[in-house]
């Protein structure tokens, strides 16, 4: 008998006629001649509730006691899909993340995940129950409960069908799959059939609500098919899996991060450790770090600009400051009205002119780019918060994501290389999954050194809109692959501009 996970977030279990929904959903299943597990969130807003109610009695709430308020959401939807399952004649039994033995480290509010013990879940599969698991709870090793972070019920549902080694991972929700970008934003976006893990991963850390970040981590690295699908209506949805839609083309999604704050540090000394010393001070204040840019030193000063969450920014200006005492640089500055969009798809990662296509659309829109990332298979640009939108849906008609990929790209040509998909990385997943010790834990696949890169810095370029544009265009027109980009904050309206390319 095959194993279904089935996890059904808060707009899908909103109200009592959405829950018996989606009970029926989970019997059908089960009809088919599945074992089901089903994982439920807080119903609607529910989340939001508690955490408004914790400040309104405090404004510092102790960080276990939260756990402790949030956990109860999910133990009230879970009871009453229980009741709704057995309403309808069937057997159904609800647990607490404490009750599967769902362990996680002590960082409350976003504890990781260490094991999960699946007995109890399978003695009630066998005994020919559904089993519906509380999403987004643990326990760490002193009984306390613990919370995965906002949105973990995915990662709840997807590390149960790893160690449980699910067929497949349904996860229902109020959209129908995963679209090229936002349909609130851009209306034209299009529902994608099948993503890569690596391309799903980059986009929701971009800022594509869909799915909580680490599940993807966690449906990667045990080779989970996931399937998010909507939970009114049977559309076919989006399988994440790992193999893209279309290996070939260049970008399959764009996505845009609306509220974030730009730093910059300002003539720090260019040597071995400032970097360290800057970004400790952040990260003892647990504020994770976006985009950051260095930019290359002249005169033995570097410039260091880097985003943090809007909310974060206060908090990160009073690190900075102790930091910029400590090393005696001139200073810094910051902006509080910026957005970053990216683009993502494993094809740029080999072929030339995307860069240029991206930022030659936001030119021609005059929006300027502030500042440049890039990764293997993403670029990200920082832009004025008041055309976040705009540029949002132009580079989405740049790259004419609305159509789907052609017949030729669909399935064509090989996957590019870092996308695994042979036996041997199969088989080591599954080892993987049999260790089910220290399940979250941050796993470094690979270290490389690539030699055969030149870098090339443009200097005190005017910064302005089209800049960027007018240097990629002639780049990709020379036939050049650009590997890395890093455009820093400009100064005096002047911006550098490094790229890497073959020597
Ligand atoms: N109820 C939790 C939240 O709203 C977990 C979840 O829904 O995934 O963040
Ligand atoms: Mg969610």
């Amino acid at each position: 008998m095959s194993i279904i996970v089935q996890k059904f977030g808060g707009t899908s279990v909103a109200d009592s006629k959405k829950i018996l929904a989606a009970a029926r959903k989970a019997i059908r299943v089960k009809n088919e001649g599945n074992q089901v597990v089903m994982v439920v969130s807080a119903m609607g807003k529910n989340t939001d509730v508690l955490v408004d109610l914790a400040k309104e009695i405090s404004d510092n709430p102790p960080a276990r006691e939260m756990d402790m308020l949030l956990s109860t959401g999910e133990q009230v939807s879970v009871a009453l899909m229980a009741m709704a399952i057995i309403s309808l004649g069937h057997e159904a039994i609800s647990l607490t993340g404490a009750q599967i033995g769902i362990i996680t480290d002590s960082t409350h509010t976003k504890a990781r995940i260490r094991s999960i013990s699946t007995e109890r879940i399978r003695k009630a599969l066998d005994e020919g129950k559904v089993v519906i698991a509380s999403g987004f709870q643990g326990i760490d090793e002193s009984f306390n409960i613990t919370t995965l972070g906002r949105g973990g019920s995915d990662t709840t549902a997807v590390a149960l069908a790893a160690v449980l080694g699910a067929a497949s991972c349904e996860i229902y929700t109020d959209v129908d799959g995963v679209y090229t970008t936002d349909p609130r934003i851009v209306p034209e976006a299009r529902r994608v059939s099948r993503i890569s893990y690596d391309e799903m991963l980059e986009l929701a850390t971009a800022g594509a609500g869909v799915m909580h970040n680490r599940s993807i981590e966690f449906a990667k690295n045990f080779s989970v098919p996931v399937h998010v699908r909507s939970s009114f209506s049977d559309n076919p949805g989006t399988m994440i899996v790992h193999d893209p839609e279309a290996p070939n083309t260049a970008v399959c999604g764009a996505a845009v991060i609306k509220d974030e704050a730009r730093v910059t540090v300002l003539g720090v000394p260019d040597r071995p450790g400032t970097a360290v010393a800057v970004f400790s001070k952040i990260a003892a204040k647990n504020i994770a770090v976006d985009m950051i840019v260095q930019n290359v030193g002249l005169n033995g000063l570097a410039d260091m600009s880097f985003t943090v969450d809007r909310d974060e920014l206060p908090a990160t200006l009073k690190a900075i400051e102790k930091a910029v005492k400590e090393l005696g640089g001139e200073g810094y500055n910051y902006g509080d009205d910026v957005a970053k969009v990216s683009i993502v798809g494993l094809g740029m990662a080999t072929q030339k002119g995307v860069a240029g296509t991206m930022f030659r659309s936001l030119a021609e829109k005059g929006i300027n780019i502030q500042m440049i990332t890039t990764s293997d298979i993403k670029i990200s640009v920082l832009v004025d918060r008041q055309y976040a939108q705009d540029a949002l849906r132009t580079v989405h008609e740049a790259f004419q994501l609305h159509k789907p990929p052609e017949e030729g790209l669909a399935r064509a040509g090989a996957l590019p290389s870092h996308v695994k998909t042979d036996a041997a990385e199969l088989v080591r997943q599954l080892e993987r999954v049999a260790r089910l010790e220290r399940m979250e834990k941050l796993i470094i696949d690979d270290v490389a050194l690539d030699q055969t890169q030149s870098l090339v810095t443009f200097v005190e370029l005017p910064d302005m809109p089209g800049l960027a544009a007018q240097t990629f265009d002639e780049l990709a027109e020379a036939g050049i692959l650009v590997d890395m980009i890093v455009q820093s904050i400009g100064r005096e309206n002047r911006a550098n501009i490094s790229v890497t390319v073959p020597r």
